[in-house]
């Protein structure tokens, strides 16, 4: 048999981290909050109420649909999609069918070194869903998500494998992030996936049907079922000679680590779209989209390769993509030391080092100011680079300044010349052997004496000045 490839394309649905819900003044933020009390008549689809459209939640689709390099559409409009579900009080979804937010995008992102890109097809708005909880014969129903405004970005099936599909997906996670449109946080469930595959013979360019499968809530359940059912359609391949007879729906059960056929069939017309009468068109000028274009962040593949010009390792200019708070504990400490290498041995080497020993998340350790502190005192000779580490560890133990913890500890460095000429005079009496070893040319010798004055002055004495002045005495 030939070569069997496997096509694979993605929705994503993220949710929006506007203050309000999508067409409600309801507050958008349920997480800890009690079941249905974000809730008011529109969201929870009482007749006679009138959706409004949120415009931060439009601003932002526009903000990303520009991240993504779509084009925003001049005009765009709402539709009611139609069905029937228990976390869908009004009976229909509002979302946008013929004439979405946006179209015709690109995402690039990285493998293994290597650049890939895919296409994005549309990007539209509509709100979520509420959220059902099954217990035994019982089902609870929590209307507090109804109405969240939600992204639907789809790709072109561009991606080959499962490892692809989850590469792209953490890269739009971190795009998501630094337009500031959604949380994206995994655990809360503000990124889910619809992935699609189908399979098709190497080298040739048909789309044959493929399996849907439905609503992933992470990279791993991702992976996992697009690799489960990639081998599934290969066994079904080697059985029948051929692809799917027909597009098919399958859900992913993750404890049994399989997918269960859900829907044999199903077309866009089962859903009776029509536009959403109560909602007028949204038009979009040139120069709004313009405005919004210009306020755009840098995005993550950029931010990388800046940290890379910067010499960073990948794994190090990684880090600091994803991590926003180390990101400014970093370019505060390289703004002081204006030495990447120094701020990325503090930051990426010595404080995560003690912030995973600590078993503590960067959001609790020590702050910006307090790193920045720290760097200047390093760098004013205040502390030597040594003592620096010892203070960032108790920092990151108690939470206090480093200026408390220098004090605290006398650990100052002795940077006046008075005492250090006086350790050195103590250090040349105290080591006649070391001196006539010196004189006799073994340069080495001078280790000893330098050891014996900071081993004296309890590691204090700046470093430097000590090798000076001993020069200065016997050189
Ligand atoms: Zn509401």
């Amino acid at each position: 048999m030939q070569e069997l490839e496997a096509i694979i394309g993605l929705e994503v649905h993220a949710q929006m981290n506007t203050k309000t819900k999508m067409f409600c003044g309801c507050d958008n933020d349920a997480f800890g909050k009690e079941p249905n009390t974000t809730v008011c008549p529109i969201c929870m689809g009482h007749p006679g109420t009138l959706p409004v459209p949120n415009a931060e939640a439009m601003e932002k689709a526009v903000r990303t649909s520009l991240a993504l390099h779509c084009t925003v559409n001049p005009a765009s409009h709402f539709d009611r999609k139609h069905y029937f579900y228990p976390d869908l009080p009004a009976g229909f979804q509002i979302s946008q069918y013929d004439y979405p937010l946006a179209s015709k995008g690109t995402v690039d992102y990285e493998m293994e070194g290597e650049k890939h890109t895919c296409r994005i097809t549309r990007l539209h708005v509509e709100n979520d869903a509420g959220k059902l909880t099954h217990r035994g014969d019982l089902t609870l129903c929590d209307y507090n998500r109804a109405g969240t405004p939600l992204m639907e970005i789809v790709t072109e099936p561009d991606l080959r494998s499962a490892d692809e599909a989850v590469a792209f997906a953490e890269e739009l996670r971190r795009m998501l992030i630094a337009v500031g449109s959604s949380d994206a946080d995994m655990f809360k469930g503000m990124m889910r996936f619809d992935a699609s595959i189908s399979l098709r013979e190497k080298g040739t360019t048909k789309l044959n049907p493929r399996s849907e499968i439905k609503n992933l809530n992470s990279f791993k359940a991702l992976e996992r079922a697009l690799i489960f059912e990639g081998n599934r359609l290969k066994d079904i391949w080697e059985e029948t000679g051929g692809p799917l007879k027909h597009d098919i729906t399958v859900g992913w059960l993750d404890d049994e680590g399989r997918t269960r056929l859900l829907r044999d069939k199903e077309t866009a017309t089962d859903y009776r779209y029509f536009p959403e009468p109560d909602i007028p068109p949204l038009q979009f000028s040139g120069d709004e989209v313009e405005e919004i274009r210009k306020s755009l962040p840098r995005m993550p593949a950029e931010l990388k390769a800046d940290y890379l010009a910067l010499g960073l390792m990948d794994a190090e200019a990684a880090m600091l993509v994803d991590q926003p708070l180390l990101r400014a504990h970093f370019d505060a400490v390289k703004d002081v030391t204006g030495d990447a290498k120094r701020a990325s041995s503090l930051v990426l080497t010595q404080l995560v080092g003690f912030l995973k020993a600590a078993d503590k998340s960067p959001a609790e350790g020590p702050g910006t100011d307090h790193l920045r502190d720290l760097a200047a005192a390093i760098r004013a000779g205040t502390i030597s680079g040594n003592a620096g580490k010892d203070v960032l560890e108790k920092m990151v133990e108690t939470g206090k300044s480093p200026r408390e913890i220098i004090e605290a500890a006398g650990m100052k460095q002795i940077s006046d010349t008075g005492a250090i000429e006086k350790l050195v005079d103590e250090a040349i009496a105290a080591n006649p052997k070391a001196i006539e070893s010196f004189k006799a040319g073994k340069s080495a010798a001078l280790g000893a004496i330098v050891g014996w004055v900071m081993k004296e002055s309890k590691g204090q004495a700046n470093p430097k000045m000590v090798n000076e002045i001993l020069m200065k005495k016997i050189g």
